[in-house]
């Protein structure tokens, strides 16, 4: 991320401060996070007299996370994707947001800018 760094060099040390202030304000809700993927599976009910049993199974939606190294899948209701999904983009959002602030403070060390 090169042209992120030279950007940032030709910035003013007030500008970063604001900037730094901006994402700060801009974080989501930290107690709204979760990390991980939505992932459809197709699963066969079992009724022979299904479509499905000649077919791919029924979708269901699963969150996909890592849990102690393991992948850990967690059936999603259709009606709670939302909730999930908003979750899983507020952890990508504060993750994004933590490494534009880390290039900034690392810019404003190499100034010797403290707050
Ligand atoms: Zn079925």
């Amino acid at each position: 991320m090169n042209t992120v760094k030279n950007t940032l060099r030709s910035i003013s040390s007030d500008l970063l401060v604001a900037r730094r202030q901006e994402l700060t304000d801009s974080l989501p809700l930290l107690d709204q996070v979760l990390r991980g993927s939505l992932i459809t599976r197709y699963v066969k009910c079992g009724k022979s007299n299904c479509r499905c049993a000649s077919g791919q199974g029924h979708p269901s939606l699963y969150l996909s996370s890592l849990h102690e190294g393991k992948t850990r899948l967690i059936y999603v209701p259709t009606s709670w994707e939302p909730w999930v999904q908003q979750r899983l983009d507020n952890f990508h959002r504060t993750q994004d947001i933590l490494v534009e602030l880390t290039e900034i403070n690392l810019e404003l060390l190499q100034r010797r800018v403290q707050d």
